[in-house]
């Protein structure tokens, strides 16, 4: 049994204030937490003051990056024992964005998800084709690709703390959700590829899917086998949005 995770992702937006008064309505809005399990990736710097508002609480805060390396001359970066230090429980990596502005490769993005979690830090991995692949017909070929490092070179302990998010570039930012079809298919593609590394694992594994998720469209996603949850963009800067989407997840 696969509890439903819904996770916002605040990207680049707000502040400490307007992060504040958003976890604040999140913390009012009486959240099924025995249904669902939700949490927010915050810029880094706000990770302290926020991760202190929502302590002792059930809404679960991490980061949307986090460094390939320990420690050391890599100025600007963030360590995994950094976020663990600081009260993240969990990081985004490789999302989309990272990959485009800032070149992430396969091998770095596991060697960040092999970083997070050394010292306990969930990785969230974040996956999906860009249009053009899409329109291809490349949408397999690309998330072989994608996935094929973290299942030939992490063990079946680490995976039992992974979690994937598929998130079809196209569909980010766009209000252009995948049907729940296409995305159940992609899914259990994703599932099948875990699957190699093992079985009991690949039905462990939770599976989120990201791209225009809306309060209005959850219900349609979760009813899914393989979608086990949403990685939410625009909609997670919204409380009555996001606490809407965790409902109906
Ligand atoms: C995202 O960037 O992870 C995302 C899914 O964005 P949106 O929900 O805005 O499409």
């Amino acid at each position: 049994m696969r509890i439903p995770l819904v996770l916002g992702n605040w990207k680049m937006n707000g502040n400490g204030e307007s992060g504040a008064v958003l976890l604040s309505a999140l913390l009012k809005s009486d959240l099924p937490f025995d249904q669902v399990a939700c949490g927010v990736a915050v810029p880094f710097v706000y990770l302290a003051t926020l991760g202190e508002k929502l302590s002792g609480t059930k809404i679960a805060i991490g980061a949307q990056d986090v460094s390939n390396k320990v420690e050391g001359a890599f100025t600007g970066e963030v360590s995994a024992s950094m976020l663990k230090d600081i009260g993240a429980s969990f990081t985004l990596i490789g999302h989309s964005e990272r990959r485009t502005y800032h070149l992430e490769s396969d091998s770095q993005i596991l060697e960040k998800t092999k970083q997070a979690l050394s010292v306990g830090l969930k990785p969230v991995v974040c996956v999906g084709e860009t249009l053009a692949e899409f329109e291809e017909d490349k949408t397999e070929t690309v998330l072989k690709q994608q996935l094929s490092k973290l299942c030939s070179e992490l063990s079946v302990k680490e995976w039992e703390s992974v979690t994937i998010a598929y998130e079809p570039v196209w569909a980010i930012g766009t209000g252009k959700v995948a049907s729940p079809e296409y995305a159940q298919k992609v899914h259990s593609f994703i599932r099948n590829m875990i699957a190699t590394v093992d079985k009991t694992i690949a039905n462990q594994t939770k599976i989120l899917y990201g791209g225009s998720v809306k309060a209005e469209n959850a219900a349609q996603l979760r009813a899914m086998p393989d979608i086990d949850g949403a990685l939410v963009g625009g909609a997670s800067l919204v409380a009555e949005q996001f606490a809407g989407i965790c409902r109906n997840f």
